[in-house]
């Protein structure tokens, strides 16, 4: 195939995708908004005498300006995509970093230094929309309990910890691109494999305590009730957290993560604050239940064979002048450097528009993951109690009990409120 045929190929395959997975996601905004405003008047008659009708509307008003807002986002970022892509803005931004860096530093800096001011400018284009997110969204609707002064810290840390993270990562994995042939893919598979593995270790012990604090249980009867339920279940006695979640935001949340010793269960206090003590138990042996089924596990089994056939399927396109050209790049002149930073960051900002379509099937599988770790609540705790407190997590976080159906099918990694109450005992 002709450079320029292999080229248009790319290039039309790419628009096809991001026209369609950009079209897919307003038709399912809109239908989600459409479908939360006509059931705002009232109350679902499933929830008529547990739900007020202020907290309905409070919920479904909620769920429309963060639709909105994920609409503007979305045409935002498409747009950014291809003001990156074809109209030729990493063209230009590698070709500068190119001349500024490699005579003065070399190849490798130079690689480094492209991801490093593409990164940076995404960050910056991108803070607008968190601010306003936070500052306007969230405290409109009472959930910010976030401080400007705080917002400017957490992207400060962040900021530290991704780089001290990502560089020697980055740089490891551009090392593996230029050094071990054309299996490359298959040694940066193993080296992005083994980062995640570790990640799931460090991140719970050393990461996640830079921007929160996790205390155990204070209150002596709960603690016992947890400790019983945590033995009954075979989990660690020491690995119940709680999470001063609300230091950001009043949504309440409980989740399982880790590996191994950091294996954990952590609350946040404003969930705790919320619940009665059978309450907490029964959330708690919902969160063992994702230990239990070993969800964590399947789940990175899934990324880490997804990120195979990535690796691989990059391993191919990197080869090709046509996946550059056709996305809007001229590479680099063989002999002169690498093309390895170019086609990962190329690859990376194109494949999400792929990626969107099987989302549904990745979100079927989280959901059906929680259905069967409140099975394993409601066989180890008590339904009724897992009940009243997923009533009160869903009302705390607004959460709509109205989705278009369709956009839980493509979107929600959680069941609906109806569907997951509808499979518990009251
Ligand atoms: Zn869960």
């Amino acid at each position: 195939m002709s450079l320029s045929l292999q080229a248009s190929l790319v290039s039309q395959v790419f628009c096809v995708a991001l026209i369609a997975s950009v079209g897919t996601r307003f038709w399912l905004a809109s239908r989600q908004m459409r479908h939360v405003r006509q059931h705002r008047a009232a109350v679902p008659a499933a929830f008529a005498s547990t739900i007020s009708t202020e907290a309905h509307q409070h919920a479904a008003d909620y769920t429309l300006a963060k639709t909105r807002f994920g609409m503007l986002a979305e045409a935002l970022g498409a747009a950014l995509l291809l003001g990156w892509t074809l109209l030729g803005g990493l063209d230009a931004l590698n070709a500068w970093v190119h001349d500024l860096v490699v005579p003065r530093w070399g190849d490798l800096p130079y690689q480094l230094a492209l991801f490093g001011a593409f990164s940076v400018i995404g960050g910056l284009l991108d803070l607008p929309l968190e601010w306003y997110r936070t500052f306007h969204i969230e405290q409109q609707f009472g959930f910010n309990r976030m401080s400007p002064r705080l917002f400017v810290l957490d992207l400060i840390k962040s900021t530290a910890v991704g780089l001290a993270i990502g560089t020697p990562l980055l740089a490891s994995v551009l090392w593996v691109m230029g050094a071990t042939g054309n299996w490359w893919w298959l040694w940066a598979w193993g080296l992005w494999t083994g980062f995640m593995l570790l990640m799931q270790v460090v991140y719970p012990l050393y990461i996640a305590p830079l921007f929160n604090k996790f205390k155990p249980l204070e209150d002596a009867t709960l603690a016992g009730r947890v400790q019983a339920l945590m033995q009954r279940c075979g989990f660690q006695a020491k690995g119940f957290f709680v999470m001063d979640g609300s230091l950001r935001s009043a949504h309440g949340n409980a989740y399982f993560a880790g590996l191994g010793k950091s294996k954990r269960v952590v609350f946040y206090d404003t969930l705790l604050a919320r619940l009665l003590p059978a309450e907490v138990e029964a959330v708690l042996a919902h969160e063992l239940g994702h230990f239990h089924h070993k969800h964590v596990l399947h789940r990175m089994l899934m990324i880490f064979a997804l990120s195979l056939l990535g690796l691989a399927l990059l391993g191919w396109l990197a080869n090709q002048p046509g996946f550059y050209f056709g996305l809007g790049v001229t590479p680099n002149l063989p002999g002169t450097s690498s093309n390895h930073a170019l086609a990962l960051l190329l690859f990376m900002m194109t494949l999400p528009p792929f990626l969107f379509f099987i989302a549904p099937l990745i979100a079927r599988s989280s959901r059906k993951a929680e259905f069967e770790a409140d099975a394993y609540a409601c066989a180890q705790s008590n339904g009724a109690d897992l009940s009243s407190a997923l009533l009160k997590l869903y009302e705390d976080n607004a959460s709509t009990l109205t989705p278009d159906p369709l956009y839980v099918r493509f979107y929600y990694s959680h069941p609906p409120a109806s569907e997951r109450l509808a499979a518990l005992p009251r």
